[in-house]
C-alpha cells in the first residue's frame, strides 16, 4: 500500500436496515486488512425503515470511520453514490451495494489494482445470484455499452468498483442529473482493469429496484453514454424513403413490360408514395433529432476532454492534471 493514500470506501442506502449491522460490521472488517486510512462513507437515500438512525447512530460513535451523508427523499441510486462523492476525501474511491451481495472483503483486491496504476477497477460477478431475467438483461446492455463505447469491460452493472480520485473529481464536474456512474466515469478513465468477485445473494430484503425503475435505469444508462438513437431516427428514415422509391421504380418498370393488370388500378403507386412520406417524416424527426443530441450535449456540459497529464520537460510540475471546460 502506497503512503499517504486514503481509501473513501461509498455505499447508497435505501431500506436497507436488515443489512447495516453486518455491513458495516464487514466494511470495517475490510479496512482493518488494508495499511491505510479508510473512512465508509453511507448515504440513506430516503430510507423510512430506520436505516437513517442506524447509520446516524454509527458514526456518532467515539473515532467512527464512519460518515452518514443522510438525503431528504429517494433520488435514486446512483444521485445517492454522487451525493457520496461529494462527502469523499480519498485518494481512492471505492463504491459498493448495501445488500452485501458484494464481499466488502474484495475491497482490498480493487485497492491492490489501483495500486497498480489503473485509474478504475470493476469487477465481475461469478456465479450471479440474480434471477435469469435480470442475468439477460445485464448481457445486452453490457454488449451494447461495450460496442458503443469501446471500452471492453465485462459487468456495467456490478457496483463494486474503485477509482482514482481524480476520475471522482471528474464525474463530479459533471452537471447532469441522469446518470450511470460507471459509465461517465470510464469515459475520463485513460487504463481500466476488471477482477473476478465473489457474489451472494441478497442478505435482507427484496431489490430496490422494480420493473419500471429498472427501465428507467437502462434509459438513463443509454442516453448517459449516446445519443445514437436520436440519428437512427435519420437512419430508418433514410431506409423507408429508399425502398418506397425503388419500389415505385420497380411499379414503374413492371407496369411499362406488362400493362395496367399490375398496378392494381394505383393502389400500389399510392404504397410506393406513402412509404416515400413516411420515410420523410422520419428524416425530419432525425434532424431535430441531430439538434436536440446536440442541445442535450452542451445542456450537460460535460468536460470537452480530460488531460491525464503533460509531458513538458521545462514544466516545474509536470504532473499537472487539468480537464477542459
Ligand atoms: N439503492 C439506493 N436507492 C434506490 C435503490 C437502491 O440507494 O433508489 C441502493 C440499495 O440500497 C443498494 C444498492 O443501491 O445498496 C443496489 O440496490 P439493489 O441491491 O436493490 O439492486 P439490485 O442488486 O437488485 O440490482
Ligand atoms: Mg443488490
Amino acid at each position: 500500500m502506497k503512503e499517504n493514500s486514503f481509501i473513501s470506501i461509498v455505499i447508497p442506502v435505501f431500506n436497507e436496515a436488515q443489512n447495516l449491522a453486518e455491513l458495516i460490521e464487514r466494511c470495517i472488517g475490510a479496512c482493518g486488512k488494508m495499511d491505510a486510512p479508510c473512512e465508509i462513507i453511507l448515504i440513506d437515500d430516503g430510507s423510512h425503515d430506520g436505516s437513517a438512525d442506524i447509520i446516524s447512530a454509527a458514526a456518532n460513535q467515539d473515532h467512527s470511520i464512519i460518515k452518514g451523508v443522510l438525503l431528504n427523499r429517494n433520488y435514486g441510486q446512483h444521485s445517492a453514490i454522487m451525493a457520496g462523492f461529494e462527502q469523499a476525501k480519498g485518494d481512492i474511491v471505492v463504491t459498493l451495494d448495501a445488500d452485501l451481495q458484494n464481499p466488502p472483503e474484495e475491497i482490498p483486491n480493487l485497492v491492490d489494482q489501483i495500486q497498480k496504476g489503473y485509474d478504475v477497477v470493476g469487477s465481475v460477478r461469478k456465479n450471479r445470484q440474480d434471477s435469469s431475467f435480470r442475468k439477460l438483461f445485464s448481457f445486452i446492455i453490457n454488449k451494447t455499452v461495450q460496442k458503443v463505447t469501446g471500452v471492453m469491460m465485462n459487468d456495467y452493472g456490478c457496483m463494486l468498483r474503485a477509482y482514482k480520485k481524480h476520475i471522482i473529481d471528474a464525474v463530479l464536474s459533471c452537471p447532469e442529473r441522469s446518470t450511470f456512474i460507471p459509465v461517465l466515469a470510464n469515459s475520463f478513465a485513460r487504463s481500466t482493469t476488471e477482477i473476478m468477485v465473489t457474489h451472494a445473494e441478497r442478505s435482507g430484503g427484496d431489490s430496490k429496484y422494480s420493473v419500471l425503475k429498472l427501465i428507467s435505469l437502462q434509459f438513463d444508462l443509454l442516453t448517459c453514454m449516446t445519443t445514437f438513437p436520436l440519428r437512427l431516427l435519420s437512419i430508418i428514415g433514410g431506409v423507408i424513403s429508399l425502398l418506397g422509391i425503388g419500389f415505385g421504380f420497380f411499379l414503374m418498370v413492371m407496369r411499362l413490360m406488362f400493362g395496367a393488370v399490375w398496378a392494381a388500378d394505383g393502389v400500389f403507386t399510392l404504397f410506393a408514395v406513402l412509404f416515400v412520406l413516411i420515410g420523410a417524416q422520419f428524416l425530419a424527426l432525425g434532424l431535430l433529432g441531430e439538434y436536440l443530441g446536440r442541445v442535450y450535449n452542451d445542456v450537460r456540459a460535460r468536460p470537452r476532454y480530460s488531460v491525464c497529464n503533460v509531458v513538458d520537460k521545462d514544466s516545474r510540475n509536470p504532473a499537472a492534471t487539468k480537464r477542459g471546460q
